[in-house]
């Protein structure tokens, strides 16, 4: 590729809105523009990056016995009502009509689209396990979309969805896409860690958030030097406080105006499902005076920690629910800070506690729930959040911790999505049984931006040879000078012939100049031609990591692009 011909407007300018590094060095440098809130075009260095973490993706999937398929984007809203999440994903679901006023939504996941389409065409043991994947857009009205492409509106996701047999099959294809996750992502060349993201409140660990360790990461997590233990601290134990009182390092004062705050919290309890935890937080006397909620999709398979056996409650309507939180039954819409914590007034929980506590079925909230008479809060715990220094829970070693950027999620779903669209088979002894599924979601676009978050300098992007956009670039120091251009060209087509994708910076600018530029794209490789070198046969090759530049023999370049 000759550098005059690429597409690639590079600016001097820093975009104002541009928080992190992977959004400055990727606008700057020429790989993607904005085109609304959370959209971006890829142009075509970032097409060529994310092509190549498509391929890593798609090799490791088909590895795995991964079958890929194209899925509709544009989803019926029945679907939605029949797996109960229509009304349940709240306010990130796009939502659309046609013009006979049918609704429709943009994927933001595919768990309905897919169960839909094996229910109809799989109805053996002998057609299971089956694995089925896309690589797609997918599209969620995030509430916050920011980071550039780590957190857009529309952005490319990898999801594999599984069917098995029974519980022992998906174990063995959760396996599967674990092993497949961590060679995708050593693979690309990035430092990640594999935590747990559901351990502690529900007990086992039934999914995991594979996490880029990086500075600018939205996760905070904890890991063990010594094992295998690491945790998003979002779902790790809390501990027991010695101290009531502490207030916990990384949870801000919040409140809504005149109201609450976080210091009169006593003790918790924990309702969980897969991906919603709901906290109530109680003071001295019982009193709730704060919900927290974290998680952002469905709540299915609630289990209730601490709570009274005696406990019969009653369901309140949808109606009744949104009345009284104001929110879709379900879901509780993040409100605040980083951690997603409201503190409601007191007035307002008061409402609350014969109200919202906590859902166990689509649309159904308990009320009518009293904390002392309905359930015993016996063991306290404060808000402090599991972290650094503390011990391993499973070797006792010192925990350290880290701040990760989520890049994949594996999770088995179990049974949900196929009891609620009844997608069943008969299995060997002729009976017939729901199918066990997983879930597997990589973040393609995320993955390029987590990338750049950690291999950067002063000078710009620092691409790991494996998804660079251009394994190498050729810098003539001058391109008037004929025999510098030729003997240039001459090592330019040789890579090219060897299978390299490489570039010519053939502008006639001066090479501090196309150096700028070549660290701010990133190239793993610079070969410079100078005459000086050129007489010598040697040519001065530069690895973008390093400081130093080496001198080596024409002939020997290509060793340094592996
Ligand atoms: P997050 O916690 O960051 O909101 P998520 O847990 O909602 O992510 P999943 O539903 O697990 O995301 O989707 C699978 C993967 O898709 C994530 O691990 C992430 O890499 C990617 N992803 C999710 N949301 C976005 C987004 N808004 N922009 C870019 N990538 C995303
Ligand atoms: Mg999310
Ligand atoms: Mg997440
Ligand atoms: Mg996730």
């Amino acid at each position: 590729m000759y550098f005059s011909k690429l597409f690639a407007p590079t600016l001097r300018e820093v975009p104002a809105e541009a928080e992190v590094i992977s959004h400055q060095l990727l606008v700057r440098a020429g790989f993607i523009r904005k085109s609304s809130s959370g959209v971006y075009t890829y142009l075509p260095l970032a097409q060529k990056v994310l092509m190549k973490i498509m391929n890593i993706v798609r090799e490791e999937m088909n590895k795995a016995d991964g079958q890929e398929v194209m899925l509709p984007i544009i989803q019926p809203a029945e679907l939605w009502l029949e797996s109960g999440r229509w009304y349940v994903y709240g306010k990130e679901l796009f939502r659309l009509k046609d013009r006979h006023d049918r609704d429709f939504c943009l994927g933001p996941t595919h768990e309905e689209i897919i169960t839909d389409l094996v229910r109809g065409d799989v109805y053996s043991y002998r057609q299971l396990p089956l694995l089925l994947y896309q690589i797609q857009n997918k599209y969620r009205d995030e509430r916050r979309p920011r980071f550039g492409l780590m957190r857009g509106r529309e952005f490319i996701m990898k999801d594999l969805y599984s069917f098995d047999k029974d519980e022992a099959g998906l174990d063995v294809s959760y396996k599967k896409m674990y092993d497949a996750y961590t060679a995708v992502f050593s693979r690309c060349g990035l430092n990640f860690r594999p935590v747990e993201a559901d351990s502690g409140v529900i007990g086992g660990s039934t999914t995991h958030e594979f996490m880029v360790i990086a500075e600018s990461g939205e996760a905070q997590i904890v890991y063990c030097p010594e094992c295998s233990y690491a945790a998003n601290v979002e779902i790790a134990p809390c501990k027991p406080s010695e101290n009531p009182q502490d207030i916990p390092k990384n949870r801000e004062k919040v409140a809504t105006p005149g109201q609450t705050t976080i210091e009169q919290v006593t003790g918790y309890l924990q309702i969980a499902s897969h991906k919603l935890i709901k906290t109530l937080f109680f003071r001295a006397d019982n009193e709730i005076i704060g919900v927290l909620v974290r998680g952002d999709r469905t709540v299915n398979e609630i289990k209730v920690q601490r709570l009274h056996p005696s406990l019969t409650m009653e369901m309140a309507t949808p109606e009744e629910i949104r009345g009284v939180t104001g929110c879709e039954p379900g879901y509780v819409g993040p409100i605040g800070l980083k951690a997603n914590v409201k503190i409601y007034a007191d007035e307002e929980i008061r409402t609350l506690v014969n109200g919202v506590c906590g859902a166990n079925e689509v649309d159904h909230h308990y009320i009518n729930v009293v904390p002392g008479r309905d359930f015993t809060v016996t063991a306290f715990g404060d808000l402090r959040l599991i972290e650094e220094g503390e011990t391993c829970p499973q070797c006792n070693a010192v925990l350290k911790s880290a701040r990760g950027i989520e890049v994949g999620q594996v999770f088995k779903l179990g049974t949900k999505y196929s009891k609620a669209l009844n997608a069943k088979f008969v299995d060997e002894t002729g009976q017939e049984k729901l199918m066990v599924m997983g879930c597997y979601g990589i973040g393609v676009s995320r993955t390029m931006a987590a990338a750049v978050e950690q291999n950067y300098d002063a000078d710009g992007i620092i691409w790991p040879m494996a998804i660079a956009p251009f394994q190498a670039v050729v810098v003539p120091v001058s391109v008037k000078d004929e025999e510098i251009w030729q003997a240039s060209l001459e090592i330019y087509e040789g890579l090219l012939k060897q299978g390299i994708e490489v570039v010519i910076d053939d502008r006639n600018e001066r090479p501090g100049v196309k150096f700028k530029d070549a660290d701010l794209i990133g190239y793993p490789v610079r070969i410079t031609i100078g005459k000086k070198a050129l007489n010598e046969g040697v040519v001065e090759v530069k690895l973008r990591q390093e400081k130093e530049v080496n001198f080596v023999n024409k002939n020997d370049i290509i060793s340094y692009i592996k």
